[in-house]
């Protein structure tokens, strides 16, 4: 088989497995070293023409100098990916970078790889064609995006220090998503606008701890079994945010007949629809609200001995419009034990509302049409973390789309097993890079 020169460099970087970890000791720093050294390989002419800063341990920061830098862009991805599962059933080899089916195979090809490529090498073939951006247009490419690293700190660093402030910036997050919704036919070009916050804390009871042969009533693990309990029981107020009523708003000529009305009249229907989407299941309810997640869980170690500690820790996902301190204030009233202590591990704010009306939005909006035109353009809240929201700090207009198309199960594959990108979703997607930087404003 005839494998086209982006498909070629995609599967380079796929075979090599850039798998990132919280503990650098456990990273395989010369697999990131060796991509960076294939990248370099694979875009000549970017590293020839592009300024390279390095960020973090093996991240890429580059700019490429525009006819002006009124209005600089970042176009964002990242270069590491999440370990593979090794008794997962993947029908073709993680790092093979197969092709079966018109599609690449493996981890990396859709989060964040295919990205990666698409960008390089639409700004390769611009090169090559001695094009000029009308702005300035950097590149920032992560190593660490999946531990919530430091590249991406480290690069907003970088440009706050040369005096960049973006006009725009965009990340992974959406995507041309088929089967989006239940009974809408067309795919939605899904444009996050904001995304979720993620703080963790940790429930604590500490008691005497003993002989489980006397034991007392209410003891550390009775007393943290209830708080759990009420915090399951406690749902953080839901509601429908902005750019929520607006994704209605969009989806609502394509939706079943007897929904129509209800979506498009999603902002006087609010509530209403607040209450359907959170008797709808647990994925539309989290698009409503601030949602908390009993994980890790530990007592006693020993079968016969009363736990003298017990703790459970609480993934929670923020809601753009509550904030960690609402959330803490909010445990603090459903639980109403003060044995129970809630300590804040990690604190991760909701990042602030992209506009979704106004000429960035509308640029990537119209490239999305020109490319995809079956798609419906349409912001909506991510549930994920991206790097993005680092930028959120020196750029007003952050958003989160990937230029390919993916059906359900092509997203489901994402962090699990079976990712594969369609090789002409991923040639569309350089285009689609290649089109918006052409397309930047003078
Ligand atoms: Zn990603």
């Amino acid at each position: 088989m005839v494998v086209s020169e982006p498909v070629a460099k995609l599967q380079a970087l796929v075979r090599i497995p850039t798998v990132s970890d919280r503990d650098q000791a456990l990273v395989d720093t010369a697999a990131f070293d060796r991509l960076l050294a294939e990248h370099e390989r694979l875009f000549p002419r970017l590293y020839d023409a592009l300024e390279l800063t390095r960020v973090g341990s093996h991240g890429l920061l580059f700019r490429w100098a525009g006819a002006s830098d009124d209005q600089p862009v970042v176009l964002m991805a990242h270069l590491d990916v999440v370990p593979v599962d090794e008794s997962a059933p993947w029908q073709h080899p993680p790092f093979g970078a197969e092709i079966h089916d018109g599609a690449i195979w493996g981890r990396g090809t859709l989060d964040d790889k295919g990205c990666v490529v698409a960008i390089s090498e639409a700004v390769e073939r611009l090169l090559a064609q001695g094009f000029t951006p009308a702005q300035d247009v950097w590149l920032s490419f992560g190593s660490d995006e999946e531990v919530s690293g430091t590249a991406a700190v480290e690069a907003v660093a970088e440009l706050t220090g040369r005096g960049v402030e973006p006009w725009l910036v965009i990340d992974e997050g959406g995507a041309i998503a088929g089967q989006a919704f239940p009974g809408i036919k067309p795919p939605v070009g899904a444009i996050g606008v904001t995304e979720k916050g993620t703080t963790s804390v940790e429930l604590r009871v500490d008691g005497r701890g003993g002989h489980a042969s006397t034991p007392a009533r209410n003891g550390p693990t009775a007393r943290l079994a209830r708080a759990i309990l009420k915090v399951d029981r406690a749902p953080m107020p839901a509601s429908i945010p902005a750019p929520t009523v607006e994704l209605f708003r969009r989806l609502a000529p394509h939706a079943p007949r007897p929904l129509r009305p209800l979506m498009a009249n999603a902002e006087r229907l609010r509530p209403a629809l607040t209450r359907a989407l959170v008797a709808a299941g647990p994925e539309s309810a989290a698009m409503t609200r601030t949602t908390f997640a009993t994980t890790t869980l530990s007592g006693s170690p020993a079968l016969n001995v009363i736990a003298s500690s017990a703790r459970a820790g609480i993934n929670i996902r923020v809601m753009v419009g509550d904030t960690v301190s609402d959330v803490i204030a909010h445990l603090r009233k459903a639980i109403g034990d003060k044995q129970v202590e809630i300590e804040i591990l990690e604190q991760g704010e909701a990042s602030p509302v992209s506009p979704f009306d106004d000429e960035a939005f509308r640029l990537i909006e119209s490239t999305i049409v020109e490319l995809f035109p079956e798609a419906i353009p349409a912001p909506y809240v991510m549930m994920a973390a991206t790097d993005s929201r680092h930028f959120t700090a020196i750029c007003p207009r952050v958003y989160r789309f990937a230029p390919f198309r993916m059906s359900q199960a092509q997203r489901q594959a994402i962090h699990s097993y079976d990712e594969h990108i369609g090789v002409d979703d991923f040639l569309l997607g350089i285009d689609w890079y290649q089109r918006l930087i052409e397309r930047l404003p003078t």
